[in-house]
């Protein structure tokens, strides 16, 4: 939850592993409404069990993404050096085998969730055979997995929930693992460098030597410590080019997003580090006015971030499940009903608005600038197969970036104009634009 952003990193320098926090009241219904509530609930269900996401998630977990993510090119495979893989592999992980034959499995869900996407496997066979953990999301799939040329769905599992156990980010450690390894590959950096460790592709020892050395910042651990960017830069030689992330060291969502444009352009621009918006690669949002894809980085990109921003902003102010979003007409209609309020859509996307200035205001006051919207070497290269072969985001970056701002009402450099922050009720903040300037 904290791992992104740097909140992780703040709370480790504290030695304070979670917080909890626990309540046993109810939670009111607006007495006028229970039945209209009740009813919106089950409305709700249903639209999420249709959306394209809800739908794989609530039958198959989120590996059921994992063929059709991989038919798009949007699996990260060897760090970004291919996204396509054999028949083999594609069967080992597909998430048909690994739930109905690898796996006996009991959910383990959130809190009251009927989707109940999430659960406690144990591996019924292979080299893994007994290890007992939780099943992995598709994004430890592809990050643990062909990202690390490891094509095992019982290694995956186990690597995991090692990983799990050392409290370390997943993204982060994906991208440089993959990294090493491909360092490794052309001869960059060799096991001298890694205290004698052979980090060659699928070696799943070494991985788990490679997990526990960074977790305890032993030996190489300690500069493996510092994430991908940090590593590259203190390793040397051409190792910042294969290093995978955005903005000043921030490992990206673990997918291939050269040519998934929302999801590259999302993490770039992004306040959280990590996707302020929505990814429309592959599908529209009438609701918003978008009736076509974003099949190409260009000024529609842009808009399409201008406008999904807000409205992921506002969804997250309520946290739900982003497995489970509905529409956003009804998703307000809930939220009215369960508190006898009367919030237009426009008001809700208002609030998300707000919310990305006012992080905004509070990133440039801490020093971010223009050039910080940015991504590395790796994810500005055309992929060399799959789907999106020979495609980059550099060539249109600067001007979907300039567009994205003037969308938002910032100016040129990416901060927010008065006039921006005096609608949404944020004039409060003016100064501490101001004084970046
Ligand atoms: S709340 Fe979301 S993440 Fe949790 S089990 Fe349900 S669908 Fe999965």
């Amino acid at each position: 939850m904290v791992a992104s952003g740097g909140l992780g990193a703040v709370m480790g320098s504290k030695n304070l592993k979670a917080i909890v926090v626990e309540g046993g009241g109810p939670v009111p219904i607006h007495p006028d409404r229970v039945s209209d509530f009740k009813a919106a609930v089950l409305r709700w269900r249903e639209e999420a069990c249709a959306t394209g996401l809800g739908k794989t998630v609530h039958e198959k977990g989120t590996l059921g993404l994992f063929k059709p993510y991989h038919d798009k090119g949007w699996v990260p495979v060897k760090n970004l050096t291919t996204n396509q893989l054999p028949d083999e592999a594609l069967n080992q992980l597909d998430w048909s085998y690994m739930r109905n034959e690898l796996y006996e499995k009991v959910p383990k869900a959130c809190h009251a969730c009927t989707f109940q996407h999430c659960h406690t496997v144990r591996v019924k066979e292979g080299h893994y055979k007994g290890i007992v953990g939780e099943e992995p999301e598709y994004e430890i799939l592809a990050g643990f997995g062909p990202n690390w040329g490891i094509h095992d769905p019982g290694a995956i599992t186990m690597l995991n929930n090692l990983n799990d156990n050392l409290g370390m980010d997943a993204k982060e450690v994906s991208f440089l693992i993959s990294m090493l390894m491909e360092g490794v590959e052309k001869g960059e950096i060799n096991k001298e460098n890694l205290d004698g460790i052979d980090l060659t592709w699928g070696n799943i020892e070494a991985v788990e030597q490679i997990l526990r050395k960074i977790s305890k910042r032993d030996g190489i651990g300690d500069v493996l410590a510092g994430g991908v960017m940090r590593t590259a830069r203190d390793l040397g030689g051409e190792m910042d080019d294969m290093a995978v992330y955005v903005k000043q060291g921030n490992a990206p969502h673990i997918h291939d997003p050269r040519t998934r444009w929302g999801t590259l352009f999302t993490q770039v621009i992004s306040n959280t580090a990590s996707q302020e918006g929505m990814d429309m690669t592959s599908r529209a949002n009438p609701e918003l006015g978008f009736t076509e894809p974003t099949s190409e980085p260009d000024a529609y990109l842009a808009e399409v971030q201008a406008k999904t921003g807000p409205k992921r902003q506002f969804e997250e102010c309520l946290v739900f499940c982003y497995f489970q979003a509905c529409s956003l007409k009804h998703t307000v209609y809930t939220m009215n009903v369960l508190t006898g309020g009367a919030f237009t859509v426009q008001e809700c996307l208002t609030v998300g608005e707000r919310v990305i200035n006012l992080l905004r205001i509070y990133n440039v006051r801490e020093g971010l600038v223009m050039d910080d919207d940015c991504y590395s070497h790796r994810l500005g290269e055309r992929p060399k197969d799959g789907p999106g072969k020979g495609k980059s985001m550099n060539p249109t970056f600067d001007r979907v970036r300039a567009a994205y701002y003037q969308s938002m009402g910032w100016d040129e450099k990416g901060v927010p104009i008065p006039e921006t922050l005096e609608r949404l009720g944020l004039g409060f903040i003016i100064d501490d634009a101001i004084i970046q300037k």
